[in-house]
């Protein structure tokens, strides 16, 4: 795990739990100080408290170095090195989404990064609409793709567009998840679909790995799901779960191998692995009345 340099000019904020709003919570044995995860008492959720403060959180996301990991602290080491194995990821999760029926009509994907999901994508539905913080992804998701990649969700028209609505590892990053999933469900036609998918927290991986689980990634991520929170958060935004989503995560050997804080010679980054149960999905629609 990479080390983080805790700049003293952060603004740090002790959080109540971003689910429920519960103030009583219990210590978990993860922290990388000044940050420490917590267990709500009331819903269950893991999540950061002390975290950064809002404001300091959206500057992350906002530059241009997120996906380069060009700041050191924020983002990914490097984004495109794992192009291929995202690219594969994705495959198999848009194959998924088929196999429930879940494709076809307009897709919109909430936190597209460089657009390799939305490329993917283009044979299973008819238009292609993501979202985007960092401006610079923005813009290569738009020379990637057809898609109309919007800057913020509050830029889309607050009406049932959607046919099928994706996010992948943005939830974890959020700070009002309730509202986040609300604003969804907005922009969600009847019968149309949303997709969720997060760190598992319940995860085989998260167990064995305890402290170093890659997904305690501090300060980003800011809540930790499981098959009960993730299910809980789309029934308090008025969403119903329909079914889980197996999400088979695809990853270079090389960075495995670094998670485990081993070095592997160069091949390893030509080598997929595929990982069954490091990322928790469902899939919800609108609640059906009666
Ligand atoms: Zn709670």
């Amino acid at each position: 795990m990479k080390d983080m340099d805790v700049n003293s000019e952060w603004l740090i904020e002790d959080a109540a739990c971003p689910m429920c709003g519960g103030t009583e919570a219990g210590e978990t044995p993860y922290s990388q100080p000044p940050f420490k995860v917590k267990r709500c008492k009331s819903c269950t959720l893991n999540f950061l408290s002390p975290r950064l403060a809002a404001e300091e959180a959206n500057r992350f996301y906002q530059s241009d170095t997120y996906f380069s990991g060009g700041d050191g602290v924020s983002g990914y080491d490097d984004y495109a090195v794992q192009e291929q194995s995202l690219r594969a990821t994705f495959r198999k999760l848009l194959d998924t989404i088929e196999a429930q029926c879940a494709t076809g009509g307009s897709l919109l994907e909430v936190g597209c990064g460089p657009g390799y999901l939305l490329d993917e994508a283009r044979d299973q539905f008819d238009t292609l609409s993501g979202v985007e913080l960092s401006a610079s992804a923005a813009k290569s998701a738009r020379q990637r793709t057809s898609a109309r990649i919007y800057l913020s969700i509050d830029e889309i028209e607050d009406a049932p567009a959607f046919d099928c609505i994706v996010a992948t590892h943005v939830i974890e990053h959020i700070y009002e998840p309730v509202a986040f999933v609300e604003s969804l469900a907005k922009r969600l036609k009847p019968g149309g679909s949303v997709i969720l998918a997060a760190p598992h927290m319940g995860s085989i991986f998260r167990r064995i790995m305890g402290r170093h689980w890659p997904s305690f990634k501090y300060p980003e991520h800011v809540s930790f799901f499981d098959e009960k929170t993730l299910p809980d958060l789309f029934r308090r935004a008025g969403l119903d779960v329909v079914e889980r989503v197996p999400y088979p995560h695809v990853f270079p050997l090389s960075l495995v191998l670094a998670k485990f804080g081993l070095r592997g010679p160069r091949w390893t980054d030509r080598i997929n692995v595929t990982l069954p149960a490091t990322t928790i999905s469902f899939r919800a629609q609108h609640r059906s009345n009666g």
